[in-house]
């Protein structure tokens, strides 16, 4: 069976950027304000987030990166009704399956924060002949997460994630993407030994000040807020983040609709920037679509997109200049 979760692991995270917005999410689940991102070899070699949320329990230690283990979900009708990112009890339990991951955590108003090591879901000990049990140490509250040498035992895929450059970039863009959609939220990205930090987010002060047109609209099916310029930063391909209900997701249908639109009152050479925050009530999202996808599905789809509200914003901005 390790196998068998190792190949389920190696679908759910698939390369480190998506490591990262699965802990990214569980920090801002845990109600963090500052959360740092430390990388060393395009997260290859290490990828660390460091967050002041909640902590975990120590007694719920040994139980984090067990398969369909969460804090999150207590009744099944609670499905109806997701608040939160997580649920599902996945994302840890598969990267312990394909990675060393340690976890740092003290809760505010403890005497000292907990280290904990894991492999394969379970707690292991951090050299050969030492105690597998979490051992206390000195320590922040909140939360560190590291993941060591990923797909350490995938070289398959190892192989295939050989640009560490290329893995940086998409590290660094989940990073800034959660950085705009989370205003009240200190960012930071940096890799390891770098003298400073290629995003340094202040909380309320984000890159999305900057975006000239924004908007909300309420209706009884969904809300949303819609950000858009005309000017990418390199000018040279479009940038659209679409958010549904906090993740960050793709929607082809969503991304045709916009490609469509700016083609026709863009000149050629400016591309848009697009970011999309849109709320749905959370039973009208499908929460089965597997979790190694990014794609979502929603009830009303094409009404949503097609809605006079969204079209006209994002085309016009909100005072229709
Ligand atoms: P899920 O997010 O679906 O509950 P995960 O595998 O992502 O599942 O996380 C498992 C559990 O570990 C969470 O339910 C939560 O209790 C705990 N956890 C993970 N990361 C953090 C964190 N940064 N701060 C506090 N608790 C965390
Ligand atoms: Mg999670």
């Amino acid at each position: 069976t390790t196998v068998i979760n190792r190949i389920a692991a190696g679908e759910i995270i698939n390369r480190p950027s998506n490591a990262l917005k699965e802990l990214i999410e569980n920090s801002l689940d845990a109600g963090a304000t500052s959360i740092s991102v430390n990388v060393k070899d395009g997260g290859l070699k290490v990828l660390q987030i460091q967050d002041n949320g909640h902590g975990i329990r120590t007694e719920d230690l040994p139980l984090v990166c067990e398969r369909f283990t969460t804090s999150k979900l207590r009744v099944y009708e609670d499905l109806q009704s997701i608040h939160t990112y997580g649920f599902r009890g996945e994302a840890l339990a598969s990267i312990s399956h394909v990675s060393h991951l340690s976890i740092v955590t003290k809760q505010a108003g403890t005497d000292c924060a907990y280290r904990a090591h894991y492999i394969d879901g379970k707690l292991a000990p951090p050299k050969p002949g030492a105690s597998a049990d979490p051992e206390p140490c000195a320590g922040n509250p909140g939360t560190m997460l590291t993941a060591e040498d990923l797909f350490y035992n995938i070289p398959s895929r190892l192989k295939a994630l050989k640009n560490t450059r290329e893995e940086y970039n998409r590290i660094y863009e989940v990073a800034s993407r959660y950085a705009i959609h989370n205003s009240g939220v200190a960012f930071t990205c940096r890799k390891i030994g770098a003298p400073k930090a290629d995003l340094n987010t202040l909380p309320g002060a984000t890159t999305i000040s900057n975006i000239p047109h924004g908007l909300w609209t309420k209706r009884p099916e969904f809300s949303f807020r819609g950000y858009v310029s005309s000017a990418t930063h390199d000018m040279s391909k479009s940038v659209m983040l679409l958010f549904i209900n906090h993740r960050l997701v793709d929607h082809t249908p969503i991304k045709r609709a916009l490609d469509a639109l700016y083609s026709g009152v863009l000149p050629k050479s400016s591309k848009p920037f697009v970011y999309l925050d849109l709320q749905i009530k959370p039973e009208h999202v499908d929460v089965n679509v597997h979790p190694a996808k990014r794609e979502v599905r929603f009830l009303h789809e094409d009404e949503i997109i097609e809605s006079y509200a969204i079209q006209t914003t994002l085309v016009k901005g909100p005072s229709g200049e």
